[in-house]
């Protein structure tokens, strides 16, 4: 399902019956045109880079962690109770969490060890390491720029907010930024690929220093531009779709290559494939030429609907029925609503 949260950012998914998957890379909706990405290889070469997306991420995570499951979410774990949906397949949205393709926002993972933290504790960490930042969020947040839902206001307010949480502050000297390094591999520097002890610089405070440092950075625990998913995550959204007996698409354009392709596949087996999103998706004519003249929406289905209005009302009206609608193999599997279900 692919919906636009409250706080103004992009999340897909596509329940399927069968599965569902959910992109927000790129960015489809006019308002994020002039938002750039950090590139993985970017933040992984660059000190400065990662200054400043810790430093954005520091002032955008306080609303972003707050971002609510909408109507169209909680219908799509209604779908699953009611037995349509033998997975969801989702990409980022921080709580939807049942096969994320793109990783999760809630925590940070070390880029050499791949232990995770809690990105709670994790924001604590940085408030103490910038406590003039931390003085400005919190200046913010009194201020009600970071709370408002209405992006003029925010804007008035000197603040603007990219689909990733972050916070774009005009005048900040994002250098000033200092985050820490991964506690783990700072307590016992691991060994490389070589057998060579890497090594970990800190400050007086324990931010990661540049210099001597070749290991310990900790990324967002998500799949930026330019990382591969990892090979365990796509096997097992490979999996969903390979089970499934059709796919739904909700909310996106599946721009990225790696949402397409679950679809592409599940074509490629023949299930029906339905779409349900407003503006264009990518490749569609391989996904609908097949249809008859006259289809009635079995052999595959696109429309435009607003997913906030749309699946509630399909809920509904599907809750009506008595019929079990997934077969008995595919219900031994039991479907596992997101948490916040
Ligand atoms: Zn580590």
């Amino acid at each position: 399902i692919g919906v636009e949260s409250q706080d103004g950012w992009t999340i897909d998914a596509h329940p399927i019956h069968g599965a569902a998957a959910s992109t927000n890379h790129p960015p489809v909706g006019s308002s994020f045109r002039t938002y750039r990405p950090i590139y993985f290889h970017e933040f992984v070469a660059n000190h400065a880079a990662r200054k400043r997306y810790w430093a954005r991420s520091f002032l955008g995570w306080t609303n972003l962690n707050k971002s609510k499951p909408n109507p169209a979410h909680r219908a799509v774990a209604d779908l699953g109770r009611l037995g349509y949906l033998s997975s969801v397949i989702t990409q980022t949205h921080p709580s939807l969490r049942t096969l994320e393709l793109h990783g999760y926002l809630r925590s940070a993972v070390c880029t050499t060890c791949r232990t995770e933290y809690d990105r709670q504790l994790f924001q604590n960490d940085l408030a103490q390491l910038n406590p003039a930042w931390s003085d400005f969020l919190n200046e913010m947040l009194a201020s009600g720029a970071l709370t408002t839902e209405n992006p003029d206001e925010r804007r008035r307010l000197g603040l603007k907010t990219n689909p990733d949480g972050d916070v774009d502050v005009p005048g900040v000297d994002y250098a000033t930024f200092r985050y820490p390094a991964c506690p783990s591999c700072l307590a016992k520097p691991p060994t490389d690929k070589d057998g060579k002890r890497h090594v970990v610089e800190v400050d007086v405070d324990g931010a990661w220093l540049a210099g001597n440092s070749t290991a310990g950075i900790l990324k967002p625990n998500v799949i930026m531009f330019g990382e591969s998913i990892p090979d365990t995550t796509k096997v097992a959204a490979e999996k969903a779709i390979d089970e499934a007996s059709r796919v739904l698409v909700l909310g996106s354009s599946l721009a990225t290559y790696s949402a397409w392709r679950l679809v592409k596949r599940a074509r490629e087996q023949a299930m029906p494939v339905g779409i349900v999103n407003i503006g264009g998706v990518r490749g569609e004519d391989q996904f609908f030429g097949h249809l008859s003249t006259g289809n009635t929406g079995k052999e595959g289905l696109r429309c435009a609907h607003i997913l906030e209005e749309m699946l509630p009302s399909l809920v509904t009206e599907l809750s009506q029925r008595s019929t079990a609608p997934l077969t008995a193999s595919a219900m031994a599997r039991p479907f596992v609503p997101a948490p916040w279900a």
